[in-house]
């Protein structure tokens, strides 16, 4: 995770890089984080930055063997720290599902995070275990970079157990770095809340939200606003929404779709005018929407599992329908159409010319034997 993948919070982000550009970083901080604002993704990519070798303008360089094993969580200088579930278990028992969780959505909460760990109905907390295991891990040395680092998320769910950790957090290792991140400040220990420096992560912006769906969810800027509006600054939210509500795209996509397979000369000319009276910039995530629903309908055909694919109900039995006639080699060339496509939208293609070929062209692989 980089500063540059974490949406929005441009004033904590400046405050973090310069910290680490100046050499001073405070070695306890709590990250307060409203829900779904970005605590845990901002904890990440500080910890990335710190450890990069070279940092530039404000960016980690993403080639370093520090920044490569950072993004993929298996730093030996990072440790993480989360509520579990379970009184003989530490957070490592957990890493894989933690890993897992992070790559799919580091703006997850702590119920979707129980839920992946099958918590069920029980409460997740940071145990005695735990704490004894940090207060160990921390006492090694570095093993490759400038600092250690222990990330914990929800630090308000130490308990009582907290304590153990008072003298490691006053008088750290010398390159110790400790990253709470939490969000109910009422919730943590005052003797651990003293001990920190805090930075506050506000809720984010309707803007950053839905800037955040078109880049990294490929949403267009219309439909995401809609959403940023209802999400309140929770990014998670708007995920959820995402997923949960009907997407322009993706009804517009099954509407094209369906037409191309049918062929009728009338409808695909009409669809083809719909199509260019996006713009631009609508149609590059149109056809990046298509793209992703093909590789989701290629999941699909391999695994044959419904629930194991990115699509919301009525995309799914549309996709699990067109899985059954549509083999992989076809799946290889509509993806190649769908490609040229967006090459031809960046560069100013006439639309109505690029889509009506396009529908021509995919009309003729779904059809072809
Ligand atoms: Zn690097």
């Amino acid at each position: 995770m980089n500063f540059s993948q974490v949406i929005g919070q441009s004033k904590p982000k400046a405050l973090l890089k310069s910290m680490i550009d100046s050499q001073r970083v405070p070695h306890a901080q709590l990250f307060l984080s409203a829900e779904g604002a970005g605590g845990l993704a901002m904890a990440l990519a500080f910890a990335q930055y710190a450890l990069c070798d070279n940092t530039r303008d404000g960016e980690v360089c993403n080639r370093c063997v520090n920044c490569i094993k950072a993004s993929k969580m298996i730093h030996p200088d990072i440790h993480y720290s989360y509520p579990t579930v379970g009184s003989n278990v530490v957070a490592t028992n957990f890493l894989k599902e933690w890993r897992q969780a992070i790559e799919e959505n580091p703006y997850m909460n702590l119920n979707q995070w129980l839920q992946k760990i099958g918590a069920e109905n029980k409460q997740g907390n940071i145990n005695k275990n735990e704490c004894l295991a940090i207060v160990k891990k921390l006492s090694l040395k570095t093993f490759e970079g400038k600092y250690k680092i222990l990330i914990m998320w929800l630090p308000e769910f130490l308990g009582k157990e907290g304590n153990r950790l008072l003298k490691l957090i006053e008088e750290p290792p010398e390159n110790t770095l400790f990253i709470l991140v939490a969000e109910n400040q009422e919730l943590i220990l005052n003797t651990i809340l003293s001990r920190c420096q805090i930075v506050k992560i506000n809720p984010l912006q309707d803007e950053e939200v839905a800037q955040g769906l078109v880049e990294q969810k490929m949403i267009g800027e219309e439909e995401a606003m809609k959403i940023a509006r209802l999400a309140n600054g929770d990014y998670n939210e708007a995920l959820f929404l995402t997923e949960h509500t009907e997407n322009d795209n993706a009804k517009l996509f099954l509407e094209w779709f369906r037409g191309c397979y049918k062929g009728n000369a009338k409808e695909l000319v009409e669809l083809t005018e719909k199509l260019a009276k996006l713009g631009r910039e609508n149609q590059k995530y149109f056809m990046m929407y298509s793209l992703h629903f093909l590789r989701e309908l290629m999941v699909l055909g391999i695994t044959g599992k419904a629930d194991s694919v990115r699509l919301q109900t009525t995309e799914k039995e549309t996709a699990l329908n067109m899985s059954k006639v549509i083999g992989f080699r076809k799946v290889e060339k509509i993806s190649e159409l769908f490609n040229e496509a967006i090459f031809h939208v960046e560069r100013n293609a006439n639309p109505k010319i690029l889509f009506l070929n396009t529908s021509i062209k995919l009309h003729k692989v779904l059809r072809r034997n």
